[in-house]
C-alpha cells in the first residue's frame, strides 16, 4: 500500500500553494493508495479530514512536521498544534507518551550549500547527529531535496539500523508522489498506520 507520507496544503502550512481537494484528485491521478497530511506544527481537523477523504475516495491520515532544535520531525500518532519551538528531548516526551513514532525529515537537507566541511562529512560523521538518538526513523526519500542528500540519510539508517521512509514533501500538486512509503499491510486508520510504522513493515520507494 504506497502512502505519500510528507505533504503539505495550504492555508495550514503558509509555505504551501497545495489545495487539498488538488491534492487528493492529484494522488487519485498517481494511484496512490493514501496520503499523510503533515503540516508544519498543526493537526488537521479530524472531520475535515474525513470530509476530504470522502471527496476523493483515497485513504487520508494526519500527522504533523514539527521544527526542533535538531531540525524538523515528521510526527505520527501525536496529534497536538505545537506554537513553540520545542526541543528535540521535548518533542520525545510528548510524542514518546502518546505512544507515537517519529521521523528524522530530510535530515541532510542543505549540507550540499553548507560548506566544504560539511561536503566531506563521512557517513561515520553524520551519524553522530543527536537527532539520530530521538527518532525512530529516517526519511530516506524526500522529494524536495538532492540524491545525495537523499543517499547520505539512506546510509545514515542503514548504518545506524534504523527504518527508512519517503515523502514527497510536496508544497505543490506536480510535486505529490515523487517518494512514497510502501506498506506491506493494508492500513484503515490513523492507529494502524502508527502500529505498522512501529513494526517496521514498510520499504520508502522512488517514483519511477
Ligand atoms: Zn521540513
Ligand atoms: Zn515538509
Amino acid at each position: 500500500m504506497r502512502i505519500d507520507l510528507h505533504v503539505h496544503t495550504a492555508p495550514r502550512s503558509a509555505c504551501s500553494y497545495l489545495d487539498p481537494s488538488e491534492l487528493v484528485q492529484r494522488a487519485v491521478q498517481l494511484k496512490l493508495d493514501g496520503i499523510c497530511l503533515t503540516e508544519h506544527q498543526v493537526v488537521w481537523d479530524p472531520d475535515d479530514v474525513e470530509n476530504l477523504a470522502r471527496e476523493g475516495g483515497i485513504k487520508i491520515f494526519r500527522g504533523n512536521e514539527y521544527t526542533t532544535n535538531q531540525g524538523d520531525i515528521l510526527v505520527f500518532g501525536f496529534y497536538e498544534d505545537l506554537k513553540d519551538l520545542l526541543t528535540i528531548e521535548q518533542l520525545h516526551e510528548k510524542v514518546k507518551s502518546a505512544g507515537g513514532f517519529m521521523i528524522a525529515a530530510h535530515p541532510f537537507r542543505g549540507f550540499k550549500t553548507f560548506g566544504i566541511g560539511q561536503l566531506q562529512m563521512t557517513v561515520e560523521q553524520a551519524c553522530k547527529r543527536r537527532v539520530f538518538e530521538f527518532v525512530d526513523a529516517v526519511e530516506i526519500g524526500n522529494g524536495k531535496v538532492s540524491a545525495d542528500e537523499n543517499d547520505m540519510a539512506r546510509k545514515v539508517a542503514e548504518k545506524l539500523g534504523l527504518a527508512g521512509t519517503g515523502g514527497s514533501d510536496a508544497h505543490r500538486a506536480d510535486e505529490i508522489g515523487k517518494w512514497v512509503t510502501d506498506f506491506e499491510k493494508d492500513i484503515r486508520d490513523e492507529n494502524e498506520l502508527v502500529q505498522e510504522l512501529h513494526a517496521g513493515r514498510f520499504a520508502a520507494v522512488k517514483a519511477a
